[in-house]
């Protein structure tokens, strides 16, 4: 599905394109006139194809035709910027244009990316007007997003209930029902910006409408009269910028090796959980669990392979604890999990079976099977802090590996 086709009779500009995309580790294929294109793409599935808008033998905007008959995302490639072309190639519902240059290479790869990155993400139009709702939403498909609409605000909140991944909502001002002003400040008492933007269309040009719209929320303000590149563009910057905030706070959360929640975020998480369950005196469970003889791993297979186990462990757990809580990596071969869906007598059951998971599973490395057992120490009682429940799974973790390892040992 990283396949990329590149469409240009000159064997230069393709494999500059090709070149360019690579680094990225996209697979390019290339093809230097229309038949070979059309054979590629008969036999090949393409998530996006670059397209020269002159190719010998067939007419201008062949190619990109071609693409967009076989519903792969089209870029036009350019080595002018004649107006009356490019008009006539914005006609088509290509994704962007780019120019033929190698200072242009890293946009390139920039739109090629965003196209990517985009597949399977949800954003929502809202416009009482259906011509405009579709011209935008027909904007926002070429570029492989997922697009829902909505002809007011009240329309738009409830399919935002429905569909809370939406990432970006493109608005409208003045709707009936609900406008875009109020949409905003509802959508803003449910998602911050940062992990919702939300863009602004209207055709009202008063000084004071944008900065109120910013004040209220807000994460951008075009004007209707806007080209469709300058929509793209102020589009993909907010997607950018969404994907960067979600980025430093992985760093800052996730375990570098394994993905998992690193044992600052557990904290952050876990705390606040705690306090709601103990006032609201509800259930609530928190295991540690650490693999058995993990150091011969690394001694018999090497660090890499340990590597490989602990992240193997790491997916498995996640897996296993599904929206039953949260599971995260405390250090080295220590892992925690704390549940809140999870009965106090279904405790044990359920943490049995992933134990016994543990110890079926069987990891191929360089052609050698590693097997591995876990450790489990779990509690349900509460007591007057998190750090009491953590202390007290630890005792029951060191019971477990004084009464022989692989086991679940339960306070
Ligand atoms: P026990 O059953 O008592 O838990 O024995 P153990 O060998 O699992 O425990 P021990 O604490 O003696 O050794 C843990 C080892 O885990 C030592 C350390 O080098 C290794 N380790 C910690 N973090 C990592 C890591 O990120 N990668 C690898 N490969 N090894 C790690
Ligand atoms: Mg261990
Ligand atoms: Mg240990």
């Amino acid at each position: 599905m990283e396949k990329v086709l590149i469409i240009d009779s000159s064997r230069v500009t393709a494999s500059f394109i090709a070149k360019t995309l690579q680094r990225t580790g996209f697979i390019c294929d290339m093809a230097y006139n229309y038949e070979q294109a059309e054979s590629l793409i008969a036999i090949n599935k393409y998530f996006a194809g670059l397209s020269s808008i002159f190719l010998d033998g067939v007419e201008p905007g062949r190619g990109i035709d071609l693409l967009l008959e076989n519903d792969i995302p089209a870029i036009a490639v350019t080595s002018t910027l004649d107006e009356s072309i490019l008009t006539e190639i914005s006609k088509k519902n290509i994704v962007d244009y780019v120019l033929k240059k190698r200072e242009h290479a890293e946009y390139i790869e920039r739109i090629v990316c965003r196209i990517y990155k985009n597949r399977g993400l949800k954003v929502m139009v809202v416009d009482d007007s259906s011509s405009v709702r579709n011209w935008i939403s027909s904007i926002l498909k070429r570029q492989g997003l997922e697009v829902l609409a909505a002809a007011d605000g009240r329309e738009a909140s409830r399919l935002f209930n429905r569909n809370p991944d939406i990432k970006l909502v493109l608005t409208d001002y003045t709707m009936p029902e609900m406008d875009g002003l109020q949409l905003t400040a509802h959508l803003r008492t449910i998602m911050p910006m940062d992990e919702l933007a939300i863009i602004v269309l209207s055709s009202d040009s008063k000084s004071r409408t944008a900065p109120l719209f910013i004040k209220t929320g807000a994460n951008d303000f075009i004007h209707k009269s806007a080209s469709f590149e300058e929509i793209l563009c102020r589009v993909n910057s907010n997607l950018e910028t969404l994907e960067l905030i979600q980025e430093s706070r992985d760093r800052a959360n996730k375990d570098f090796l394994t993905g998992i929640w690193n044992r600052r975020y557990f904290f952050e998480y876990a705390e606040p959980l705690y306090r709601r369950y103990a006032e609201g005196g509800l259930p609530l469970c928190l295991a540690l669990m650490d693999i058995d003889f993990f150091k011969k791993v690394n001694d018999t297979y090497g660090h890499d392979a340990g590597d490989r186990v602990l992240k193997e462990f790491a997916a498995m757990l996640t897996e296993h604890v599904g929206s039953k809580g949260l599971a995260a990596r405390f250090g080295g071969e220590e892992f925690t999990v704390i549940l809140d869906a999870v009965k106090e007598d279904e405790l044990i059951p359920f943490l049995d079976e992933f134990r016994r998971k543990i110890e079926m599973h069987s990891l191929d490395y360089n052609g050698r099977t590693i097997r591995f057992t876990i450790s489990i120490g779990c509690t349900g009682i509460k007591g007057s802090a998190l750090s009491g429940m953590i202390s007290r799974a630890d005792s029951m973790l060191y019971e477990a590996k004084e009464s022989g390892r692989n086991r679940v040992v339960c306070e």
